[in-house]
């Protein structure tokens, strides 16, 4: 079936239509089963549509249109030109429906119409035109051996690659996954979140549009436990990308492991410290902290979530901090209100995950500084929430909680501040506030974290790799690195 939905909102008019079905072969179909999963809006609670949801059974469907479509009309057989001039028309199509895009990609995620456009849709456009420009500058290399010998390398691409994603940037994600996959010659079967699937039907449509042969793509939405496992265990599928938590990474690999050693990349959580030095700029310290821990709600997995303060700014601080969670909280509203700057939890599920966290704090006797509570009656609306007074055992303080809630910790020396932002499993990324450059990048080396921020938070270049250290995941993602993650290199021996 069609979802239709009339937007007549402050911020957007118009109408908007996705079809609800699996995306295989460059059809839109029904599951075998005929299961169908409610999607909702997180800030009223209450259901959009519901949209069809694949089991093993479509998954192996969806694998052989891939492996068909890669044999006859994709891989090494599409020059590369052809396959980036693919990849910018899908991208031209976004920006022609970039309205319809973020109004729906808002109503899904609870996220502003206006962050959805400037941020989610714009960052998708921009990563199917940066890997667009790739697509036919992916080769190997000459190695000479001796006068008699040479051998040459070929970056072939692995055939049917499966990728898994989240709900909290739901069409960047897509994009991510897709681009790369695509420019280097791999088909897909790409599975979004269960929670948030609507922007991803909306793209399989302009995937046909674009004029992608069928079967390059498929969309095939459902629940983890079905289509997400059946992705993570099948023997035709050649490698894995998933970003999401990291317990369903630990699935995902050993699935893998258990099945056909298929290749994992995994993006996972993470419990990102930012570091502000007394010599810190603190109106921009401030500024970029709030949003580290407030943006999309706390829901990015680099999120500033352990906020280390010098002793020296620690209460001017904490007091700026503290007005800015302040006034997010009146700023809390629907997704198509102007004036809106803080909005709902994903799902009930993260939000009761978020509350249980606010609750483990105040039990465990740290101070509520700011927020703490619900916000409103409908909807998932948390809190904007500060806590103090915590110990490193703490589980706010060691746990990733997703959310709008931040620690802050006091600080004395560089050594200490070290030691205890690497005092955790993840390593994501880092955020360092000073104006000493020598201090920055000393920091910055010593910190064990994929990206570090200096001056800046949840700043993201598609040109630039994305990956976490320790338990925030395996290999890299964006920029020229995310070609090799998806392409698979063989060394071609010649006797002259
Ligand atoms: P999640 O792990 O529950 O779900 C992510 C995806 O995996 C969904 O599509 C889900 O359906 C699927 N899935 C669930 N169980 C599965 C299984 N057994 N086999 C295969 N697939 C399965 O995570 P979430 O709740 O959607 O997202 C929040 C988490 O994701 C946070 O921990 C966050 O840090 C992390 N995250 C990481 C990044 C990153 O780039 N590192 C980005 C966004 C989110």
């Amino acid at each position: 079936g069609t979802f239709t939905h009339q937007f007549d909102t402050p911020t957007y008019k118009g109408t908007v239509s996705v079809n609800l079905g699996l995306f295989i072969n460059g059809e839109f179909v029904d599951p075998v089963d005929h299961e169908t999963i409610e999607v909702i809006n997180p800030a009223t609670g209450k259901v959009i549509t519901s949209i069809a949801g694949g089991s093993a059974k479509d998954i192996d469907i969806a694998v052989n249109a891939a492996k068909k479509a890669y044999k006859a009309a994709w891989g090494l057989k599409t020059p590369g030109s052809v396959r980036g001039k693919l990849l910018n028309k899908l991208a031209d199509l976004l920006e022609e429906h970039i309205d319809e895009l973020a109004a729906l990609e808002a109503l899904n995620t609870g996220k502003t119409f206006a962050t959805a456009k400037a941020a989610d849709i714009t960052g998708a456009i921009k990563t199917f035109r940066y890997f667009a420009g790739w697509a036919d500058k992916v080769h190997g290399k000459t190695i000479e051996t001796t006068d008699q010998k040479f051998a040459y390398t070929r970056h072939e691409p692995f055939g049917v690659v499966g990728q898994i994603i989240p709900w909290n940037f739901p069409i960047v994600m897509l994009a991510w996954k897709l681009a790369p996959a695509l420019a280097t010659g791999n088909v897909s079967i790409l599975k979004p979140s269960e929670i948030t699937p609507l922007t991803a039907l909306k793209v399989a449509g302009f995937i046909n549009e674009a004029g992608f042969p069928p079967g390059v793509v498929n969309i095939v939405n459902g629940y983890g436990s079905k289509a997400g496992q059946a992705i993570s265990e099948h023997l035709g599928i050649s490698k894995v990308a998933f970003t999401g938590s990291t317990l369903t990474g630990r699935k995902i690999l050993k699935a893998a492991a258990e099945s056909n050693l298929k290749v994992v990349t995994l993006e996972l959580g993470g419990k990102s410290p930012t570091i502000i030095f007394d010599d810190a700029d603190l109106e921009q310290a401030v500024k970029w902290a709030s949003h580290g821990i407030f943006f999309n709600m706390g829901q990015v997995c680099t999120a500033g979530s352990r906020i280390f303060v010098q002793e020296g700014v620690y209460d001017a601080f904490l007091q700026k901090f503290t007005a800015v969670a302040k006034f997010l909280e009146t700023a809390a509203g629907d997704q198509f209100t102007p004036t809106t700057k803080h909005g709902p939890q994903v799902s009930s599920g993260q939000f009761d995950r978020v509350m249980s966290y606010i609750g483990s704090g105040k039990a465990e006797g740290a101070t509520v500084h700011a927020g703490g509570e619900r916000l409103g009656t409908n909807g998932y609306f948390v809190q904007p929430t500060i806590f103090t007074d915590v110990t490193k055992d703490m589980k706010i303080v060691q746990e990733e909680i997703f959310g709008p809630v931040g620690v802050v910790l006091k600080f004395k020396t560089e050594e200490e501040v070290i030691e205890a932002a690497n005092d955790t499993t993840y390593g994501l990324a880092a955020h360092i506030f000073t104006q000493n450059i020598s201090r920055a990048i000393r920091v910055t080396n010593a910190l064990e974290a994929g990206s570090t921020f200096v001056n800046c938070a949840l700043t993201s270049e598609t040109s630039v790799p994305f990956g976490g250290y320790k338990q925030s995941g395996i290999g890299r993602e964006l920029g020229e690195y995310a070609l090799d993650t998806y392409t698979q290199v063989k060394g071609v021996h010649i006797n002259i």
